[in-house]
């Protein structure tokens, strides 16, 4: 069964905010010009997720200039073309273009984005803002997910209140075909709500990334119920280890099909549904 790493990160190492750096550094144990050299070579990361047990992996682009840093739809789309195993999700940062719908569209199609990621909490809106619901609409009509960061962070400026699942609701009700990824599964105090989210609506789904696999027992105690439901997801390059995290999801005391589900079985249905549309 395949593996599928729903959140990585390549950033551009001269736009990051100093405080990111270090974070990177510190939880990955490997000094900035090693993680360089792999955000910035398509063949070199695809070894690293190789070695660690991974066939393919969303990479994010992130224009967060205040709180984590910058890098470009442009950036992202040249990193992944020619990998398919690199699946490439856009940003659009609603405070930094003219017209958000249209970026997402150019991103679509005509750099061969396949989904969306949004960071209200690091770009300061709420989920349902008005001003970002003509994104949800091209993202629904194009057939492509978004994925949302939800709880906390531990970055300067990053505001937790944007970071709730509830504000999911408006937007999974008024988009009913639109497939919602909450990434971090509400971390801090919210994983109730946002694993209550993905189920009470077929189309939102709570993704793990950035959180002790050994706890997600702890965290989702009803976890096997919503097995459709839970994507892996590493936070590269903000972790040890992938390998690590892989192992620790697999001796947990879950049916293997619901480790298969969460590992890449969920991940892939939705990814290749999106494709066919
Ligand atoms: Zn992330």
């Amino acid at each position: 069964m395949p593996v599928i790493d729903f959140h990585l990160h390549i950033m551009d190492a001269a736009k990051l905010q100093p405080w990111t750096t270090d974070y990177l550094v510190e939880s990955s144990g490997e000094g900035m010009e090693h993680l360089t050299m792999l955000m910035t070579s398509p063949d070199l990361l695809l070894d690293m997720l190789h070695e660690n047990g991974v066939d393919r992996a969303v990479v994010l682009t992130e224009i967060s200039p205040i709180t984590t840093g910058v890098i470009s739809n442009e950036a992202v789309a040249v990193f992944c073309e020619g990998h398919d195993a690199l699946i490439p999700f856009a940003n659009v940062n609603p405070f930094m273009v003219s017209n958000p719908a249209q970026e997402l569209v150019r991103c679509v199609l005509e750099m061969g984005f396949q989904g969306l990621k949004l960071y209200p909490t690091y770009q300061g809106f709420y989920a349902n803002d008005s001003m970002i619901y003509p994104v949800y609409a091209k993202a629904q009509g194009l057939g492509i997910p978004v994925m949302i960061h939800t709880g906390s962070s531990i970055f300067s400026g990053a505001r937790l209140k944007y970071g709730d699942p509830l504000w999911i609701d408006d937007v999974a009700v008024d988009f009913p075909e639109l497939t919602l990824i909450q990434a971090h599964g509400g971390r801090g105090f919210w994983y109730q709500r946002a694993l209550f989210m993905a189920r009470l609506h077929k189309n939102v789904y709570v993704e793990i990334a950035g959180l002790p696999p050994h706890k997600l027992l702890e965290y989702f105690p009803d976890l096997e119920k919503s097995a459709d439901k839970i994507i892996f997801g590493s936070d590269w390059p903000g972790l040890r280890s992938i390998k690590q995290n892989l192992e620790a999801i697999r001796s947990l005391p879950l049916a293997d099909d619901t480790k298969a589900k969460i590992l890449g079985e969920n991940a892939a249905r939705l990814l290749d549904d999106a494709r066919c549309v």
